[in-house]
């Protein structure tokens, strides 16, 4: 795999390559690039006829693989040989397509377990992965044909509420494509960035992106600032786009043909691309005007565009409901939302166009570029980033891998999870755990094991200058703080006394794509020993808390005790010392859980004289 050179200080690749920017959708998919000459974003068709590649793959009996228009033909053909909408199945488990799963031509294997699904066409087992990277390789060919030379680095966008598994996937199929895959974008932001939005780092914005294809239907509301895309909510349903306002247009014909007429499959096909071809007309004329020959007699169809908005309206309300939903969990008002984007074939429709306009009522509509160019042409404008050509801008999204701290027995506590948004703020409070401590040692870590010896240190610092207190009761607050360019602050101070200490670190260009990689896979791999190593630590720090108070409470409050008590104690405390070495957590607990048995009755006792030299000392005063 060709290395990436990263200017740590700017965080731009230093090469010039052509970066593609590619849409990867579930109907169709697109590859943009920015053109050198307009400084403009452009999508590529290479040899084909149109930019659009459909997201379609037939298998040929003869094992040849088609991908894009000339697949079409085999839906209807052999749709056990035809792959469409994929993206549907990235990261998914049989489990997880539920009722769905009855949604696709082709054999979509069941192995009863949560295992992910994967295809089978002839003798073969396909993942969702490979077929996406399929269509991929198309994308990257075409881009070669129009660009004369050989690419291997893109941007891929995804929709804003895809899972980390459907990202790792999507980021597999690029590399198994020989992509090297830069970022994964999320389509509105893609979109957002198309329209120029986020461009002036002066500037905030609020968007709402309301994204209608054919299958699928979400609309995302972001925040924009500094040139930090948040998506703040999202909301949609992933059944239901244009292809339902064709669905409602032939139910309304079907019910103008007499009662008994039976349509064939295939005049059942050809009225549904009459009513997708009136559908498209209307967002043009008035009125459509069709007819199709079904069982022998000549039909006539029309539509005005007046019927159809009625038609439509009840899909529409669904998507204006998302669109109140998501408005509501990004906690804005409505006149906060500044810009709404339109993506996807279906926003083509005046209707739409309308309801978007009514429903955000304050923002200005960007509706001028090609609504299924949109994401690519945005993912070619995040390439450009990428690529060093706009300086001042960087944008970044989340971070690879959790960052922390380590606690007691070489433990990671996290402070910011892996895939937290950046930029990002997150405190936690410490103590410290002997009496009188005046230092504390803060070292920083990255990565997802539980013990901190596997992870990455990245820095470490001591506040010093703590006020001696019994253990406990310093309040040290831990503050880390990731700003946008992926430079961390850690930030200690100890809130009673105000003593304060702070460092910076930068943790994201560390580590290459590999590394992270590496990182989550092992994490994953030795979950399980992690979490035993991490009970047995967790047990062996709670024995020496409980062994350093018990031998500080004899030697302070011999008095309370009897001889017998004294030495039963200590012989206690000699057990749960050796326990230590077992390293087996049940007999350790076993130790604490004795000593603390015997031990219960003299702290009752301290807290009895307490109390009686407390109330005897009240009634001295009064
Ligand atoms: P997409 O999934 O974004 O490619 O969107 C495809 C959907 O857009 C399909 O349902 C098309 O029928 C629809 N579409 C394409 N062109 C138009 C148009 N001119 N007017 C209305 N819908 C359209």
């Amino acid at each position: 795999m060709p290395s990436i050179s990263i200017n740590i200080k700017s965080g731009t690749l230093q090469n010039k390559d052509y970066i593609l920017g590619i849409d990867l959708g579930t109907t169709n998919s697109l590859v943009a690039v920015m053109d050198g000459d307009q400084a403009e974003p452009k999508a590529l068709k290479g040899k084909g006829q149109h930019v659009i590649v459909p997201s379609l793959i037939h298998f040929g009996p003869e094992g040849q693989v088609i991908v894009g228009e000339a697949a079409k033909p085999f839906i209807v053909d052999h749709p056990e040989r035809t792959v469409y909408s994929v993206k549907r199945l990235m990261g998914k488990s049989y489990g997880d397509l539920g009722s769905h799963s009855d949604y696709f031509g082709y054999k979509i294997i069941d192995e009863q377990d949560d295992s992910l699904v994967k295809i089978k066409i002839d003798d073969r087992f396909y993942t969702p992965i490979e077929l996406s990277s399929l269509i991929l390789k198309e994308l990257k060919n075409r881009a070669e044909q129009e660009l004369g030379g050989s690419v291997s680095k893109a941007v891929i966008t995804v929709p804003a509420y895809f899972n980390d598994a459907q990202r790792q996937a999507t980021r597999d199929a690029g590399k198994l494509a020989g992509l090297e895959v830069l970022r994964i974008v999320n389509e509105p932001t893609a979109a957002s960035l198309a329209y120029g939005l986020g461009l002036d780092r002066e500037q905030d914005h609020h968007v709402a992106v309301y994204d209608l294809g054919g299958g699928t239907f979400d609309v995302s509301i972001l925040r924009i600032s500094n040139g930090i895309f948040e998506v703040l909510s999202t909301h949609g349903d992933t059944y239901l786009g244009g292809d339902d306002f064709d669905r409602a247009v032939v139910e309304h014909w079907l019910g103008q043909i007499p009662q008994g007429v039976e349509l064939s499959n295939s005049e059942t096909q050809a009225l549904r691309l009459k009513a997708e071809e009136a559908k498209k007309a209307l967002s043009k004329a008035d009125l459509s005007e069709s007819s199709l020959e079904i069982q022998g007699q000549q039909y006539h169809f029309s539509l005005s565009k007046a019927e159809f908005n009625q038609l439509i309206a009840p899909i529409l309300q669904r998507t204006l409901d998302a669109c109140a939903r998501a408005l509501k969990d990004s906690e804005l008002k409505l006149e906060e939302i500044d810009s709404a984007v339109l993506v996807g074939g279906s926003t083509r429709s005046e209707a739409v166009k309308e309801a978007v306009a009514g429903f955000f009522k304050h923002s200005e509509l960007n509706d001028s570029l090609n609504p299924d160019e949109v994401v690519a042409l945005g993912a070619a404008i995040e390439a450009d980033i990428l690529a060093g050509n706009r300086k001042d801008i960087l944008l970044l999204d989340v971070t690879p891998l959790s960052l922390g701290i380590e606690t007691l027995g070489g433990l990671m506590d996290t402070i910011i999870p892996r895939n937290s948004k950046v930029p990002n703020r997150v405190g936690k409070e410490y103590t410290t755990s002997v009496d009188g401590q005046v230092n504390m040692k803060i070292s920083v870590y990255q990565g997802e094991r539980e013990l901190v010896s596997e992870n990455r240190k990245l820095a470490e610092f001591t506040l010093q200058g703590i006020p001696a207190m019994p253990a406990g009761m310093p309040k040290i607050q831990v503050n880390f703080m990731l700003n946008a360019d992926g430079i961390l602050q850690v930030q200690a101070t100890e809130l009673r006394s105000g003593v304060k200490q702070h460092i910076e670190v930068k943790p994201q260009y560390g580590l290459t794509d590999e590394e992270v990689e590496r990182m989550l896979l092992d994490s994953i791999t030795h979950a399980e020993s992690d979490v035993k190593t991490r009970m047995v630590v967790e047990a062996k720090t709670e024995a020496e808390q409980i062994l350093y108070v018990t031998e500080r409470f004899i030697a302070k409050n011999k008095n309370l005790l009897s001889d017998q008590e004294i030495q039963s104690t200590s012989l206690l405390l000699n057990d749960l010392k050796n326990s230590l070495e077992s390293n087996d957590k049940d007999i350790i607990l076993g130790h604490i859980d004795e000593l603390n048995e015997y031990t219960r009755p003299f702290a009752e006792r301290l807290m009895d004289r307490s109390v009686s030299e407390a109330l005897k000392g009240k009634s001295i005063d009064s």
